[in-house]
């Protein structure tokens, strides 16, 4: 049985990644998700590798550190499917450095992507799902978030950050039924992390119990909880999704 009853999502970051992992589970699950992304792919939908799942994805482009970029991607979105249900706060960049070697650039850069980003697009779609009454809105953040991590200040604030504006948000939004929830990955297998050498990959898995990296797969599987009945009664919450490395 599918999760979803046909509701209207947006995951930011959606062709790649955990962004497209979210992308292709909500699919599954019954949902049309719009994945928003900085550079569209050329060819629509066709980089979903699952053929029948390609009707329910949608491509927009949109820069999420950009209010004008933002706004009329989410306008389009509304005048075509006229709801939107689920919103996830994926797109997210690092730039890293030791502080004594930090760029303003550097700082900037991810600040205004990672967290200025999800505050633009979350209050872009938080007046659909205030009339609708009804809303999810999940933040990708970190653990890197509330345990830090040398050579991303930037990063680890921008996180950190995400925490505290997803807890202000549930506050504010609670009474009109929109839920807003953060996932903290750990360490996943993916383009961002494909950059780290071999000594930093194996530093991390010595601390995972599970010893293994995540998937991006194993975070979609919990923003579909999320983005469900499921988790109706679950605002402003931090779940790590980490194989156990911070606790
Ligand atoms: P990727 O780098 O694989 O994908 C990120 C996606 O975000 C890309 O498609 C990228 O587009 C897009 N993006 C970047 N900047 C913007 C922007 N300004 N506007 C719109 N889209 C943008 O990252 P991951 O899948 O690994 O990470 C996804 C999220 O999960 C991020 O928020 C990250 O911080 C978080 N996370 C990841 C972890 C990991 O181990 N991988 C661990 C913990 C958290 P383009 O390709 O055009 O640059």
């Amino acid at each position: 049985m599918k999760r979803f009853e046909g509701p209207t999502a947006i995951v930011t970051g959606g062709c790649r990644g955990i962004g497209q992992a979210m992308v292709e589970k909500f699919a599954s699950e019954g949902a049309t998700v719009y994945a928003m992304d900085y550079v569209s792919p050329d060819n629509g939908s066709d980089y979903i590798e699952n053929e029948a799942l390609r009707p329910s994805v949608k491509c927009i482009q949109a820069d999420v550190s950009s209010e004008e970029s933002v706004n009329a991607a989410i306008k389009t979105i509304v005048d075509e499917s006229g709801q939107i249900d689920i919103l996830v706060n994926n797109a997210g960049i690092t730039r890293d450095g030791l502080v004594m070697r930090m760029s303003e650039q550097q700082w900037d850069a991810v600040l205004n992507t990672n967290l200025k980003g999800a505050f633009l697009c979350s209050k872009a779609v938080c007046r659909p799902m205030m009339s609708k009454r009804k809303g999810r809105i999940i933040n990708i953040g970190s653990i890197v978030g509330t345990i830090g991590n040398a050579g991303q200040a930037n990063y680890s604030a921008s996180k950190a950050g995400m925490i505290g504006m997803t807890k202000s948000m549930a506050k504010e939004f609670g009474s009109r039924n929109i839920l807003v929830n953060l996932i903290a990955p750990g360490y996943v297998m993916t383009k961002m992390t494909d950059e780290l050498n071999e000594d930093q990959k194996n530093a991390f898995l010595e601390h995972i119990p599970l010893k293994r990296g995540a998937t991006p797969n194993d975070i979609a599987n919990v923003a579909a909880f999320l983005a469900s009945e499921d988790s109706s009664y679950m605002t402003g919450q931090v779940l790590r999704v980490d194989g156990g490395l911070e606790m």
